[in-house]
């Protein structure tokens, strides 16, 4: 099958089809003989003779070498270049995406750091929002500044402050959407515009890129690349795998950034490992739209229990009628068929007339479902089967006292909720005795 006939097959049918089968041509494995793409596992690769290798050399991360990269069978060398399982993969996550090019990771991490290890040089700067995922915040504000980075946390749920935070200096706009641990939305156009008026004088290799973090919502929520955002990264250990098995990571965005971002790979190490990559392209991403849809049905009917509730104090969810950002998650957030798409992932405050007493009550509501809950565990992650919740305040964050994480717009009674794939009304019956105990003990 030729490149164009692969094309007009994917269009004929939904995304959702197309990731079960996966993309239906690729030179790094015949497909016309195997249903289930083989794993391979292989740390080296024959290489026949000299002129071979020296072609596979040439040919690595040199995408202007290679005439037809997509019909073109690759000269495999090493597996943390490139091997069969991780390149199906990627080819699978950038059609997901809707992106030009993926480059996959050993984690989230990796990712991450690869994204800004090739858009950033010492002396650059970074604008980033207040809230980020916690490795990602000690990344940006622990290491990049000794490499004479700096970082500019601002809060963007206003997009001015980017305008006003970004300088001559700065490469790259970085924030989640939703945002890790809140649920807050950032508006990804509003934003996507401001940078736009700012790189309208600089030249294409001084251009402020933006960075989104699309882990919370999966590509089947929410597309950043399609509403003009220059990358996405994902943490593959959450929504994409689904299962909770393997760790992983991936940049998806223009085909510029290929042949930098496995360059970057090869030197800094984080490859992906094999098998991991064949669980994610075999289970992972042709599952997804089956588990996001049904984890999303059952995270609306919770977060609507939870919007009732007397110890609530809000629940930031994108599709709950009483969150505030509705009318943004309506722009951003929709599916393949262009349904809203609000995801699975809930955050909710616990009443208290304290910070402090906020957290001792969520503490108690968290430990209670940790001892009794059957279909919800206590664990941090996110993105499973299983339903999954943690308390910033009290486990992730607990380094900031409860007064300190008020300023920094945190709150201490807020919990943390990544719906798996139980049936809801457990889920609920679990919730609710965990909120009778808090009750009876104030
Ligand atoms: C988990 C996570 C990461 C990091 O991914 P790892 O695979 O754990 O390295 C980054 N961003 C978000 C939003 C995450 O949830």
């Amino acid at each position: 099958m030729s490149k164009k006939e692969r094309e007009i097959r994917e269009k004929r049918y939904s995304m959702e089809s197309n990731l079960i089968y996966g993309r239906s041509y690729t030179p790094k494995w015949d497909f016309e003989h195997h249903l289930i793409p083989p794993i391979s596992s292989s740390a080296t690769f024959r290489l026949d003779n000299v002129q071979r290798g020296a072609q596979g050399f040439l040919e690595f991360a040199q995408s202007n070498q290679v005439v037809d990269l997509d019909s073109k069978e690759p000269i495999y060398i090493y597996d943390r270049l490139g091997e069969p399982n991780k390149d199906m993969l990627e080819e699978n996550l950038s059609f997901a995406e809707r992106g030009e090019t993926a480059v996959t990771f050993a984690t989230g991490m990796g990712a991450i750091s690869a994204i800004f290890g090739i858009l950033t040089l010492t002396g650059d700067e970074i604008v980033a929002h207040t809230i980020l995922y916690g490795c990602t915040y000690s990344l940006l504000k622990n290491w990049y500044p000794r490499y004479n980075i700096n970082v500019n946390f601002v809060n963007m749920i206003d997009p001015e402050e980017v305008r006003k935070a970004i300088t001559t200096r700065t490469k790259v706009v970085y924030f989640e959407t939703p945002i890790n641990p809140t649920l807050e939305l950032i508006d990804i156009k509003a934003i996507v515009e401001i940078v736009r008026e700012a790189n309208k004088d600089r030249a294409e290799d001084e251009k402020i890129r933006v960075v989104i973090d699309n882990t919370f919502a999966t590509p089947f929520c929410q597309r950043p690349l399609e509403l003009g955002a220059d990358f996405v990264i994902h943490s593959l250990t959450k929504n994409i795998g689904g299962y909770g098995t393997d760790m992983g990571g991936v940049v998806v965005g223009p085909s510029w950034s290929r042949d930098w971002l496995l360059l970057y790979r090869k030197d800094f190490g984080a490859a992906l490992g094999p098998k991991s990559a064949w669980n994610i392209l075999v289970y992972g991403l042709p599952t997804l739209s089956l588990r996001m849809r049904r984890q999303q049905e059952t995270a609306k009917v919770i977060a609507e229990f939870l919007c009732q509730h007397e110890d609530v104090n809000y629940v930031n969810y994108p599709g709950a009628k009483c969150f505030t950002q509705t009318e943004i998650a309506e722009k951003q957030m929709y599916d393949y068929d262009n349904n809203p798409a609000p995801g699975s992932m809930i955050y909710f405050g616990i009443r208290g007339d304290t910070p402090e007493e906020r957290r001792e009550r969520g503490e108690r509501f968290i430990n209670h479902l940790a001892t009794n809950a059957y279909t919800i565990t206590l664990a941090v992650s996110l993105g499973n089967i299983r339903t999954l919740i943690e308390h910033p305040g009290s486990m992730t964050h607990s380094a900031i006292p409860a007064e300190e994480q008020v300023k920094e717009g945190m709150d201490p009674g807020g919990i943390r909720l990544s719906v798996g794939l139980e049936k809801p009304e457990d889920i609920i019956s679990d919730l609710e005795a965990a909120f009778e105990t808090i009750q009876v003990a104030v």
